[in-house]
């Protein structure tokens, strides 16, 4: 008889495209022990569709709701704890349902999926855990053991990285395996040792896989060749929504992945840390892997004839750095209307933006982080703030992908220069999508979290607010993701409340003008006329402001769509003039139409709709 494995994924990920990491896993385990049958469950989607997608995706965009209500069927007692809670969370959201209410819909499905499933049939049970998904697994596994004591529980996933890991494995009883780091290979290193003719499980360490026996091995056991893996097996996922009522029945989306690991380990300024300072991102890898452009043609391919879908989302935590181009042109030949999302570094060229749009990027959530260079280099970001304004400008262009990403406030180090930084920058920054303001929060693991001094913080411990979760015997042994320190906390918020207040006022002002209007014209646009050209800045409640350059003016405002150094711009247009060209570029930053940072120069409008619009040159 096969041994059989069930690969779990409980709430909170989207519900709309199946785990990434179960399809990985399924297929690897299927193809490297034939023997086995795998069988991957998402039990978030059945806990979407019976709770109702809208109040599932809410619940799922707040770390501390998604918790809560797993923990309230976890541990009952503390109900009226959680509510309160809860409440506190959940205020501005409508939600149609209160916590004891969702709390008794999510126990009667729950149920529902216990009693369906002979989990006693399976050998092994493993747990993907990920962002927001600890109590739900933790529900999970705790009544999956009960009927099923004889299954090996194996968790992995981001949540189970390092010392994470390990106290989890520590603290329930039901948990007989922690995988840290990537899931392929000590799984399989496991099942093989449960299939042994002599099915005791010998504790030898193996690098990623923690037992009871020795639990603390230490070291990684990954695949030193991504093109090695086969490609993901999403069919569960697809049948699930297929079984469904019509009504209830989706298009989903599909995850997709390049690399595993970020190439960007640049030292901090310390040279204790690699990468950003605040990212705890790539606790799970060692080292940046990246699959060949051949193979991820080959696996788009694939996927989208067994799955008939068109929209995909790299899931990689940034895409590979080299020839992102020529990938992209690639895809854009097989010709079909995809429609993709990605995460993209604000170092991103123009011309593989533009490659991307071809291709059927729709969205990219750019690491902006911050609008202050001197913030950006304490973030040991890499970026400066024309770059960041750059990326904006260039996504705010109708052909181009449309640009989301975050603003971190309250960062631990950061100063009124940098505030005040933000504030001026932020000015230039008015005619772009608005950047969503985002606290900072430590995570387990970051250089931040490892250097804690160099930042000016201490006494890091699990953020309290878990107390409402778990606990207190439990809490005590457990490292969670979400820390909390102390240090200039109240000082960060009041410091940042300016920027907030005017990130609210970009918000209304953007969205006031692009509602007063039918045409989704870029706030600041240009038409091209050739020998001149014709600046068209909206403004709201009044006729459109328009700028009009002629000859060298226009050469300068079109060559600076770049930012350029100021003797690049001279070297280029030598008969202007220092004298002619430095006048010129201040009017043009007083009059917010250009952005400078140092010596360097950014024009800030785009290509208007319709006319000037790039095509790949
Ligand atoms: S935030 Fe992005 S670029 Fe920075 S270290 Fe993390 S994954 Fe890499």
């Amino acid at each position: 008889m096969s041994l059989r494995v069930a690969l779990i994924s409980t709430p909170w990920p989207l519900f709309n495209r199946p785990s990434l990491q179960l399809g990985n896993l399924k297929a690897f385990l299927q193809r490297e022990f034939p023997k086995g049958k795998v069988e991957a469950h998402h039990l978030y989607l059945d806990i979407a569709e019976s709770l109702g997608y809208e109040i599932y995706r809410s619940i799922s965009q707040t770390s501390w709701l998604s918790e809560s209500c797993f923990a309230g069927l976890l541990y009952p007692g503390r109900i009226p704890l959680l509510e309160r809670f809860w409440k506190r969370h959940a205020k501005g959201l409508s939600l149609k349902q209160d916590f004891r209410e969702i709390c008794g819909n999510l126990q009667t499905e729950s149920d529902r999926i216990l009693a369906a499933i002979s989990w006693s049939s399976y050998r092994l049970i493993g747990f993907s855990i990920c962002f927001n998904q600890l109590t739900s697994s933790l529900y999970f596994i705790h009544k999956i053991k009960k009927v099923a004591p004889d299954s090996k529980i194996v968790i992995g996933g981001s949540a189970c990285s390092g010392e994470m890991g390990s106290s989890l494995l520590k603290t329930f009883a039901g948990i007989d395996f922690v995988v840290t780091g990537e899931g392929e290979k000590p799984l399989l290193c496991l099942l093989r040792r449960l299939s042994a003719r002599k099915p005791l499980f010998e504790p030898e360490p193996y690098p990623g896989l923690l037992t009871r026996q020795d639990g603390y091995a230490t070291g990684f056991s990954q695949l030193s060749n991504l093109d090695d893996l086969p490609v993901p097996d999403f069919s569960d996922f697809f049948n699930r929504v297929a079984a469904m009522s019509p009504e209830k029945r989706f298009l989903p989306g599909l995850p997709l992945e390049m690399s595993r690991g970020c190439w960007w380990r640049k030292p901090s300024e310390a040279l204790t840390e690699r990468g950003c300072a605040f990212c705890n991102l790539n606790l799970q890898w060692q080292g940046y892997r990246a699959k060949s452009f051949t193979r991820i043609l080959t696996e788009i391919r694939s996927l989208v004839a067994t799955y008939k879908v068109l929209t995909l989302s790299f899931m990689d935590n940034l895409l590979p750095p080299a020839e992102l181009r020529d990938l992209f042109l690639q895809i854009a030949a097989l010709q079909k209307d995809f429609r993709f999302f990605a995460e993209i570094r604000a170092t991103t060229g123009t011309k593989d933006l533009e490659a991307m749009a071809e291709a059927g990027m729709a969205e990219v959530q750019v690491g902006i982080e911050a609008l202050s260079t001197r913030l950006l280099r304490k973030m040991n970001k890499g970026t400066t703030a024309i770059q960041n304004l750059q990326v904006m400008k260039h996504c705010e262009a109708s052909d181009l992908p449309r640009l989301t990403s975050n603003l971190i406030i309250h960062f631990p180090g950061s100063d009124g220069e940098d505030v005040k930084e933000t504030l001026e920058n932020l000015r230039y920054a008015l005619p772009f999508r608005p950047l969503k303001t985002t606290p900072f929060w430590l995570g387990y693991g970051s250089p931040i979290w490892s250097n804690p001094d160099a930042y000016g913080i201490r006494k890091i411990q699990n953020h309290p607010w878990y107390a409402n979760i778990f606990p207190k015997e439990i809490l005590g042994t457990l490292t969670l993701m979400i820390q909390a320190y102390q240090g200039g906390v109240m000082e960060q918020k009041r410091m940042w409340r300016p920027v907030s207040q005017a990130i609210q006022a970009w918000n209304k002002s953007y969205s006031a003008l692009h509602r007063s209007r039918s045409s989704k014209d870029p706030i600041l646009s240009y038409q091209d006329g050739k020998d001149f050209m014709i600046i068209r800045e909206l403004r709201n409640d009044r006729e459109a402001l328009t700028h009009r350059l002629h000859g060298t003016s226009r050469g300068i405002y079109l060559f600076c769509e770049e930012n350029r150094e100021i003797k690049e711009i001279l070297h280029r247009y030598p008969g202007f003039g220092e004298e002619k060209v430095l006048p010129f570029l201040t009017m043009m930053r007083e009059k917010k139409l250009m952005f400078r940072e140092g010596e360097r120069y950014l024009s800030l409008a785009v290509p208007g709709k319709g006319y000037g619009s790039r095509r790949i040159r």
